[in-house]
């Protein structure tokens, strides 16, 4: 390990706060650990607004308010306004069944700029089902119209997989009827609770295939009007994605408790410890801590990542990915035809894919994860 941060290290482009792990609703391919962190744990108000300006003095751009859901914090509104007055750009990423027009109307008020909704389905009885929340699309699609309405600019998140996919044509006609301006269509990611239900969410290779089609053809048909976003499952691929941009490069993720993570799956690689923002100032953090600087750059890197002329455009995919199916995070991300264990990678989400399970584990806390 590096005893000192890369000389000119540059601060993250943005943070990820996650307010709370406090969620109405269930998904099976959560972000959030397996391992959620409870309430009476989550960081105070003057906590998270120390941490805002240590993130503005840094230098950082962004602010990604998340969580859970963050609207369940009820400090949302002053943490926003703080934000908002070091000169963040704040971003509020949420399921939205909580919101309604005055919350909307207060959030506006104290300056966010961006709200980010996600969508489990095109239709009710799919998303409700998907996201274990009785009547959540209905109040979703409310609140989408009441963030437009309030003249704040709208992303729809749609997290597609084997059970919804083939609604994807609507899902971007539903990003349309409700104006937004960017539609972002997210194959899941299996890490944490998505690698828990990996078996009942995993595309097949043909339905992955149609939806890079329908992609493709909606960005023509509605260029000028909705920007489309693509994030595709990695276990098809020949070359991975550069996760978070390069493992502690320009992102940093806040656990409700003030755990500084290089990205939200982080805590899923055992060995590595993450240093708490109430005990140590965040820009120490990001430039010393052990978790940041075991995976920053090229200098850990193994064959044949380390003579690769990729290595500084994919960052060696994913380290959380490579310990989940490979069993060591300093490893090749599997995803990477050149790894050893890709066949094995594709060949178990070929088998998987057409094996058919259907029936979720769904998020929280105390579920029975199978091994
Ligand atoms: S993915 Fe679903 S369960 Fe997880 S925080 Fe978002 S809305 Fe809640
Ligand atoms: S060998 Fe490593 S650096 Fe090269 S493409 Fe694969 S993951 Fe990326």
């Amino acid at each position: 390990m590096n005893a000192s941060p890369p000389e000119g290290l540059a601060p993250p482009l943005a943070v990820l706060l996650e307010l709370t792990h406090r969620c109405p609703l269930r998904c099976p391919y959560c972000s959030n650990p397996l391992e959620l962190e409870r309430a009476r744990g989550e960081l105070a108000t003057g906590q998270w607004t120390r941490v805002l300006d240590e993130a503005a003095a840094m230098g950082v751009l962004q602010v990604h308010f998340s969580g859970g859901e963050p609207t369940a914090r009820t400090d949302l509104e002053a943490l926003v306004a703080h934000a908002a007055g070091r000169g963040l750009y704040t971003n509020l990423i949420t399921s939205a069944v909580l919101l309604d027009r005055a919350r909307i109307a207060a959030l506006a008020a104290a300056g966010l700029d961006h709200v980010q909704i996600s969508f489990q389905d095109s239709e009710a009885a799919g998303a409700d089902r998907i996201g274990g929340y009785p009547g959540g699309h209905a109040k979703k699609l409310a609140a989408a119209r009441e963030v437009k309405a309030a003249g704040l600019a709208l992303t729809l998140n749609a997290v597609m997989h084997r059970q919804n996919l083939h609604h994807l044509p609507e899902m971007i006609e539903l990003a349309l009827d409700l104006g937004a301006g960017r539609l972002e269509v997210a194959h899941v990611q299996y890490y944490g609770w998505g690698l828990a239900n990996r078996a009942a969410l995993i595309p097949t290779r043909t339905q992955l295939e149609a939806a890079t089609a329908t992609v493709e053809a909606a960005r023509v048909r509605h260029k000028g009007r909705l920007v489309i976003d693509y994030v595709v499952p990695d276990y098809y691929a020949r070359r991975p994605k550069a996760c978070m941009g390069g493992w502690a490069r320009q992102f940093l993720n806040i656990s409700p408790s003030g755990k500084v993570l290089p990205c939200h799956a982080a805590e899923s690689i055992p060995g590595l410890s993450f240093e708490n923002v109430a005990q140590r100032p965040l820009a120490a953090i990001w430039a010393q801590s052990e978790a940041f600087q075991r995976f920053r750059g090229t200098g850990w890197m193994p064959e044949p990542c380390r003579s690769c002329a990729r290595a500084e455009i994919d960052w060696g995919g994913c380290r959380c990915q490579a310990f989940a199916l490979a069993g060591d995070a300093a490893l090749t991300d599997p995803a990477c035809a050149l790894s050893p264990h890709h066949g094995a990678v594709l060949a178990l989400a070929e088998a998987e894919s057409e094996a058919g399970r259907e029936a979720f584990v769904y998020r929280q806390i105390g579920a029975r994860i199978p091994a």
